[in-house]
């Protein structure tokens, strides 16, 4: 018996359907050649679920992934379910797949594709290639929320009038799982792990730095050093090739991660990987959403949905060769030339002379063809 995987394909909205469409063909064609077989099953979740059953995420949904090797996600939401109550919104298919599949670690690689000439708005960015490590499931998404009205004033005589607030909890065991995920990635990159945090306000930040001092012992070769979130954001703009891995909590990786995504080029080149513990379904997505403003145009780059599915290759189901595949087959039909019109206009003068406009199945289809 050959090696097979069931994958569960959930395209979700807008452009969701046109770029999963191609990261599941690029796998079919890849898998084709590396002799391993994808049983591949869709399921609906976000706006179409909420149209056909009522709710973002329908249990069979979340079964099916939680019983999966893998989960291949487009994008959810759109401006049509924009007026539904929070709980309701296409959005809580996410926070409910995350929370569900108990996916603590997200993983962001923002590489700066060389093939593309200065996609990047710095002006010297230099080699970027750094591995932003997310926690997924705790910190002040999953704290206690609320709001109330307060009849207590400001010094000034001002009525608070109605008080909102977040809380930001994270307990030993989550930290700790997270961190040394950032030491294992480091170890097999340039072993350098940068923890972020803020440690100079955040009691929580504080454990976490008691914490990477702890693990650090555990991995003498890898170099690790702490940044504020404040001043890592500005290290990430004046110095982004000196990053390696960068370890931080949920929020701030939320926001670093933008931030890196940006410097490196277009939210339609970068995928995403959010895994929890070794044996169980991860779940591959790219970074962008379902991007309403291009949908059923067939403008959208699928190459963030199709570089998901090499991470999942990669780091998942460890077909390493087929992984490889795809990284070359994307950098070679950049390199010929293929652009997406998000990407179209990046380079220089001589570059764009150069330029083959392609729609998302005309790109899809020759990166199937550049396959080794
Ligand atoms: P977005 O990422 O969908 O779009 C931002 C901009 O990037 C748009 O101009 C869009 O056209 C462009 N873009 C995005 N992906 C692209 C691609 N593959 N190729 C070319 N251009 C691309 O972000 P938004 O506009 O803030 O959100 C739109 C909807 O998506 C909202 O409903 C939002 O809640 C949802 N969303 C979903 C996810 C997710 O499913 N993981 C993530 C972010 C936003």
């Amino acid at each position: 018996m050959g090696r097979s995987y069931n994958i569960v394909s959930v395209p979700g909205d807008g452009i969701g359907p046109e770029t999963n469409g191609a990261a599941v063909r690029v796998l079919q064609a890849v898998a084709g050649k590396y002799g391993f077989e994808p049983k591949i099953t869709e399921y609906k979740a976000g706006g179409c679920a909420i149209d056909a059953f009522g709710v973002p995420l329908p249990g069979e949904t979340l079964r099916a992934c939680m019983d999966s090797d893998a989960v291949l996600l487009g994008a959810v939401g759109g401006p049509r379910w924009d007026m539904i109550e929070a709980e309701r919104r296409p959005e809580q298919a996410i926070l409910g797949l995350r929370q569900g599949m108990h996916l603590y670690a997200n993983l962001r690689p923002a590489v700066l594709q060389k093939e593309l000439g200065n996609v990047s708005p710095l002006k010297n960015p230099g080699d970027i290639d750094m591995l932003i490590v997310r926690e997924l499931t705790g910190g002040i998404y999953f704290g206690k929320q609320g709001a109330y009205k307060s009849s207590e004033k400001l010094f000034d005589g001002t009525r608070k009038g109605t008080v909102a607030f977040d809380t930001e909890t994270y307990s030993e065991a989550e930290i700790s799982r997270i961190l040394r995920r950032g030491f294992e990635y480091s170890m097999k990159r340039r072993k350098k792990l940068t923890v972020v945090d803020k440690a100079n306000v955040l009691s929580t930040s504080r454990l976490w730095r008691t914490l990477a001092k702890e693990i650090a012992k555990e991995y003498p070769e890898v170099e690790m050093d702490f940044l504020y979130v404040d001043n890592c954001s500005m290290q990430l703009v004046s110095r982004p090739s000196t990053f390696d891995v960068i370890v931080t909590s949920n929020m701030f990786g939320d926001i670093l991660s933008d931030l890196a995504g940006q410097i490196t080029g277009s939210v339609g080149l970068l995928p995403s990987a959010s895994l929890g513990n070794p044996g169980m379904p991860g779940l591959f997505e790219p970074i962008h959403g379902s991007a309403p403003d291009i949908a059923g145009q067939k403008k959208a780059n699928p190459i963030a949905s199709i570089l998901s599915v090499q991470l999942m290759l990669k780091l998942h189901l460890g077909e390493k060769d087929a992984a490889e595949s795809i990284s070359q087959a994307v950098r070679k039909t950049l390199a010929d030339g293929a652009r997406t019109p998000d990407i179209a206009l990046h380079g220089d003068e001589e570059d764009k002379s150069k330029i083959i406009l392609v729609n998302t199945d005309e790109m899809t289809d020759r990166i199937i063809a550049n396959l080794e």
